[in-house]
């Protein structure tokens, strides 16, 4: 399990570097975020919830059905928006309410 970082929308704010609890991420000359050590990424999503400009995609491994499908999620105030781009160009997005969590 691994990510993927769009280095054209990244904007070097770092917080992918704060949050990522193995240490994986770094930046590069030009303050742009890239993973370190991809092998060691065990899918937490920190990073990809962190990111505030989308720039994050998660890899979805065969052992959750999602094999070369790609997590992202945008937050529009206190809506998140978590989107799966399947290999076959369809995507399918599940809308979460955060003040919803902790409810169940
Ligand atoms: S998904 Fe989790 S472990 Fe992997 S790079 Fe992001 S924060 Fe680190
Ligand atoms: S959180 Fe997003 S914008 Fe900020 S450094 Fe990481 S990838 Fe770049």
């Amino acid at each position: 399990m691994s990510i993927t970082i769009k280095r054209d929308v990244c904007i070097g704010c770092g917080k992918c570097r704060m949050v990522c609890p193995g240490s994986l991420l770094k930046a590069d000359q030009d303050r742009k975020a890239y993973i370190a050590y991809p092998r060691d990424c065990w899918g937490c999503a920190s990073c990809v919830k962190e990111c505030p400009v989308n720039a994050i995609s998660l890899y979805l491994g065969s052992d959750m059905g999602g094999k070369g499908s790609l997590l992202s999620v945008e937050e529009k105030g206190d809506l998140l928006y978590w989107k799966v781009e399947k290999t076959d160009g369809t995507t399918v997005t599940i809308e979460v309410n955060k003040k919803d969590a902790n409810q169940y």
